[in-house]
């Protein structure tokens, strides 16, 4: 097998970021499996079936205004009031000529009406009401249908359901939506350096950070997570754990052990075991990335540096991760334009995932680098709310220049 080449030279052979995630792409399958549940808990899940409005919503005309109903073909002259109509209390007589009722928002327009003339614009005596300008056919009035007709698609088949496609879906009146269950993700971390929160560190021990990292990512996905713990860097005790995680997820995913020194006994390994590829990333961090199929289950073997292990999990795993969940997407985060608040250094090579902050500048929001970018440096993306990528060709980027900006806080 290839081995990367030293961290700042350039190489050919590398595979660029949009390379690897069209791969991982094609080879990631939506689920097929569903579940039916009640709307209130299914946040987070995938519609299975497009949803189609059984009445029209509104149901019914309604006032958007406090006012009075009446009839815009008696013009500026004044309407006897009759009665009153409010929210969940309709007036169930026809308006006639001359005639109104005072209505509130969200009450039915009765019959006969065709205008609501806002209360301000009323002047009224006990039973009389005289109108300040001639009220105009259809003002003030919600129609029936207008946020959906009935019969019409509501949403589609594959919409990941936020907290507006639940209401959405209650002004339909369905208590329970059929999604697809949940997507398994299984990961553990690699390295005989690495111990569990609560031990006491020997010299050259660290504690595992990865998984928690992994473990919050995931968590938002709405995935069933398996936490196997860590794996020390044991081609026996590797196999197996490879094997029990193929054998109850979806999706593996395992950080450390893809780098140049462990690259050869794993690939064997893993070659044993399934198809499985060995990129060098064309970016940075996140140099070395194995990705594949294990049994049935889809791996990504991530770098082991916590830095590395994020970045390339937002740019590889989650649109695997939403794919896979059956989402229409889209896949990736969105990138924004944003002016730098300052240069950044870089050197041509491969694609920069800086980590950086949103700051308000003199001309709207502008985006900053956060310091030490190296990928042990676990603070900078703590402090982070933002990636700023820079494209492999780049040598830097002059302050108050356009730089793509991925967001990371606001993902699920
Ligand atoms: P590796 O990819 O196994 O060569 O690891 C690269 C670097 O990341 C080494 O400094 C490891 O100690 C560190 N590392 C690997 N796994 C973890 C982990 N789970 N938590 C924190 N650091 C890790
Ligand atoms: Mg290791």
């Amino acid at each position: 097998m290839a081995h990367c080449c030293s961290d700042n030279e350039h190489d050919p052979l590398a595979k660029s970021v949009e390379e690897a995630r069209a791969s991982i792409l094609a080879a990631s399958p939506a689920l097929v499996d569903t579940e039916i549940l009640h709307l209130g808990d299914a946040l987070g899940r995938v519609l299975a079936e497009d949803l189609r409005a059984a009445q029209a919503v509104p149901a019914w005309p309604n006032s958007a205004m406090d006012g009075y109903a009446l009839r815009s073909a008696d013009g500026a002259g004044p309407r006897r009031l009759i009665g009153h109509c409010f929210a969940g209390h309709p007036f169930t007589d026809p308006i006639g000529p001359g005639e109104c009722v005072r209505i509130m928002t969200g009450a039915v327009v009765p019959e006969g009406a065709d205008s609501v003339l806002i209360q301000e614009l009323a002047e009224v005596n006990d039973e009389q009401v005289v109108p300040q300008q001639p009220p105009r056919a259809g003002a003030n009035i919600r129609q029936a249908g207008e946020d959906l007709q009935a019969g019409a698609l509501a949403l589609q088949a594959g919409t990941l359901l936020r907290p507006a496609h639940l209401a959405l879906l209650a002004s339909l009146g369905m208590a329970e939506v059929k999604v697809l269950r949940r997507l398994r993700v299984a990961f553990f971390s690699t390295g005989d350096e690495l111990r569990p929160l609560g031990s006491t560190l020997a010299a050259g021990q660290i504690y595992d950070s990865n998984r928690y990292a992994l473990q919050g990512m995931l968590q938002r996905l709405g995935c069933e997570i398996y936490d196997l713990g860590r794996i020390a860097d044991d081609p026996e005790r590797l196999e197996a754990a490879l094997q029990q995680a193929a054998g109850m997820a979806d999706l593996v995913i395992s950080t450390g052990g893809v780098s140049v020194g462990d690259a050869d006994y794993i690939a064997e390994l893993l070659g044993r075991m399934g198809s499985i590829h060995f990129w060098k990333m064309n970016m940075k961090p996140g140099r070395p990335l194995a990705f594949g199929q294990l049994g049935e289950a889809t791996f990504f073997g991530l770098p082991g540096n916590p830095v590395s292990t994020m970045v390339t999990f937002y740019q590889f795993v989650r649109p695997c991760i939403l794919k896979r969940m059956g989402s229409n997407g889209p896949w990736t985060a969105p990138i924004l334009k944003l002016p730098l608040a300052h240069a950044l250094q870089k050197k041509p090579g491969r694609t920069d995932f800086q980590r950086g902050v949103l700051v308000s500048g003199e001309n709207g929001l502008e985006v900053a680098g956060v310091g030490q970018q190296a990928s042990h440096i676990m603070s900078g993306l703590a402090h982070a709310d933002c990636l700023i990528i820079l494209a492999a060709e780049a040598d830097g980027a002059p302050a108050g220049s356009l730089v793509d900006v991925q967001l990371l806080e606001g993902l699920v």
